[in-house]
C-alpha cells in the first residue's frame, strides 16, 4: 500500500504531490525477483506514476509511463489504474552487476542510459488518449520528469524521486511541486527553498532513522510547520489489472492468420502477463471462438 498526498501552500501559489511508495517497491521485488538496481530505478518510475493519481477521475481512467532508452535496462513501463492498482515492467530486471553501485546510493548511467524517449499516455475515457512525449536528457529519472512536466504544464515544476536500499528494506519517496499561475518572485524563491528542503529531508530521515516515526509522519509534521495543507489523501496498491478478457483482446489483435496458425498447431497455448507473470491458458476451442468474433 502506498500513500499519495495532494497539498497546497498557505498563499495558494503552489501545489505539492507526495508519494510514499516503500511497499510498492517491495512488492515489485517480491513478484519479479529483480536485482537491487532494477528495484531502485523501477521504483522511481512507479513513484512518478503514483504522483499523477489525482489526475484520474473515472473508474476506467489510466496513465502509462514508458521509457525507451539506450541503457542496459531496456524498456520500462508503469501502468496506473483508477481502481487504485499500479504495476511495472522492466525489460532487463536482473542486472545484478550494477547492484553494488546502487547499494551505495549512486546511479549508473549505463543502467538507465541517457538517450531515448519518455512517453506519457493518459486515458481519461475520451475519444482518444492524450499522448505526451519528450526526449530523455539525462540518466537521472527525476531530471527527465522535471523536464517533461515543465514543458507540458508550462509552469515551474520540480520532480524528485528517491529510492534507497536501507539494510534489507527500501525507502521510496517522491514529490512533485508546481507553481500556480500569477506567481510572484517571492513565490518562486520560496518554491526553490521548499524543493531543496524536501530533497534533503529524506537524507536526514535515513541518517537519523529510528522506528518511532514513519517518513510519512515525518513529512506531515514538516507540512504542518509551513502551513502546507493536505487537501487529498489516496491509497494505491501494487497489483496487476490483467484479465482473461484483456488476453482475448490481445489475441484478437493478432488477426485471423495468426489465430488460424494456432488452431492448425492443434495445441493449447499459454500466455504469461509481462507485468505479473500470471499464466493464461487458451485451448484450441477458445481460439476458434475468438476466430468467430473476427
Ligand atoms: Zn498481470
Amino acid at each position: 500500500m502506498a500513500k499519495i498526498l495532494r497539498c497546497i501552500d498557505e498563499h495558494n501559489s503552489m501545489r505539492f504531490f507526495f508519494a510514499f511508495t516503500d511497499d510498492i517497491v517491495k512488492d515489485f521485488e517480491k513478484l519479479q525477483k529483480s536485482s537491487v538496481s532494477a528495484n531502485i530505478e523501477m521504483g522511481k518510475i512507479l513513484t512518478m506514476n503514483a504522483l499523477l493519481y489525482s489526475d484520474l477521475k473515472n473508474d476506467t481512467d489510466s496513465i502509462d509511463l514508458k521509457l525507451k532508452t539506450n541503457g542496459d535496462c531496456g524498456l520500462i513501463i508503469s501502468k496506473l489504474y483508477n481502481n487504485s492498482f499500479i504495476t511495472g515492467y522492466l525489460e532487463n530486471k536482473n542486472l545484478s552487476k550494477y547492484d553494488k553501485i546502487y547499494e551505495k546510493g549512486k546511479i549508473s548511467k549505463d543502467f538507465i542510459g541517457d538517450n531515448g524517449i519518455l512517453v506519457l499516455i493518459k486515458d481519461l475515457g475520451l475519444k482518444s488518449p492524450y499522448i505526451g512525449q519528450t526526449s530523455i536528457i539525462s540518466s537521472n529519472i527525476s531530471e527527465n520528469f522535471t523536464n517533461y512536466f515543465s514543458a507540458s504544464n508550462q509552469t515551474v515544476t520540480s520532480v524528485n524521486l528517491e529510492v534507497k536500499k536501507v539494510l534489507d528494506d527500501y525507502i521510496s519517496f517522491g514529490f512533485m511541486m508546481e507553481l500556480l499561475p500569477n506567481y510572484t518572485e517571492k513565490d518562486l524563491s520560496q518554491f526553490t527553498i521548499y524543493s531543496d528542503m524536501f530533497k534533503t529531508e529524506l537524507e536526514n530521515y535515513i541518517n537519523s532513522k529510528s522506528d518511532d516515526m514513519s517518513f510519512y509522519d515525518y513529512i506531515c509534521s514538516i507540512l504542518k510547520i509551513f502551513n502546507i495543507r493536505i487537501i487529498e489523501e489516496k491509497i494505491i496498491h501494487y497489483k496487476c489489472n490483467c484479465s482473461d478478457e484483456k488476453i482475448d483482446n490481445m489475441l484478437l489483435s493478432l488477426g485471423k492468420k495468426e489465430l488460424n496458425d494456432i488452431v492448425k498447431e492443434g495445441k493449447e497455448i499459454e500466455i504469461a502477463c509481462n507485468f505479473c507473470d500470471k499464466k493464461y491458458k487458451k485451448s484450441v476451442e477458445d481460439i476458434k471462438d475468438l476466430l468467430n468474433e473476427l
